[in-house]
């Protein structure tokens, strides 16, 4: 699956044209679904120039290589009339209407390839059999890094 992802405010908390702090498990995840699950991730973002290299090194610097940025494929040329509008098949971008779930839900669901926002509860909880409430962020930070290290329950 073409996965296109924004960076600010996606990847790193919004402090454009600075780069924020990295939003838990927001590479860890991509890396995760790229290596792991053959997803194929596009960077899509507003950076250009010098800022769009400065996220790239911050990617990189943490093992994250996009296969292609701001267009369809690596060797693709920007022409004037062209779409500017990625082809992917999902896009995760902090503005998304609703938001987005964190990132752990995100790996979840996409691993499970149900991407439908109206079953976002399903993976908030930890069992379908069990009548359980919401858990609080931090035992889903707990788990999401135990999932993303390989731990299975
Ligand atoms: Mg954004």
């Amino acid at each position: 699956m073409i996965i296109a992802v924004d960076f600010d405010g996606t990847i790193v908390e919004h402090q454009y044209p600075d780069i924020g702090r990295q939003i838990p498990f927001a590479i860890n995840v991509l890396k995760k679904l790229q290596q792991e699950e053959r997803h194929q991730l596009i960077l899509w973002t507003v950076r250009e120039g010098e800022l769009l290299e400065r996220a790239l090194d911050y990617c990189e610097q943490q093992g994250l290589k996009f296969y292609a940025v701001n267009c369809n494929y690596p060797e693709e040329i920007f022409e004037e009339g062209m779409s500017r509008k990625i082809n992917a098949d999902l896009y995760i971008d902090d503005k998304n209407c609703g938001g987005i779930p964190d990132w752990g839900v995100m790996y979840r669901m996409i691993k499970s390839g149900i991407n439908d926002i109206r079953c976002l509860d399903d993976f908030m909880f930890e069992d379908d059999n069990i009548p359980v409430k919401k858990k609080n962020f931090l035992i889903r930070l707990g788990e999401t890094w135990d999932l993303i290290r390989g731990r299975k329950y």
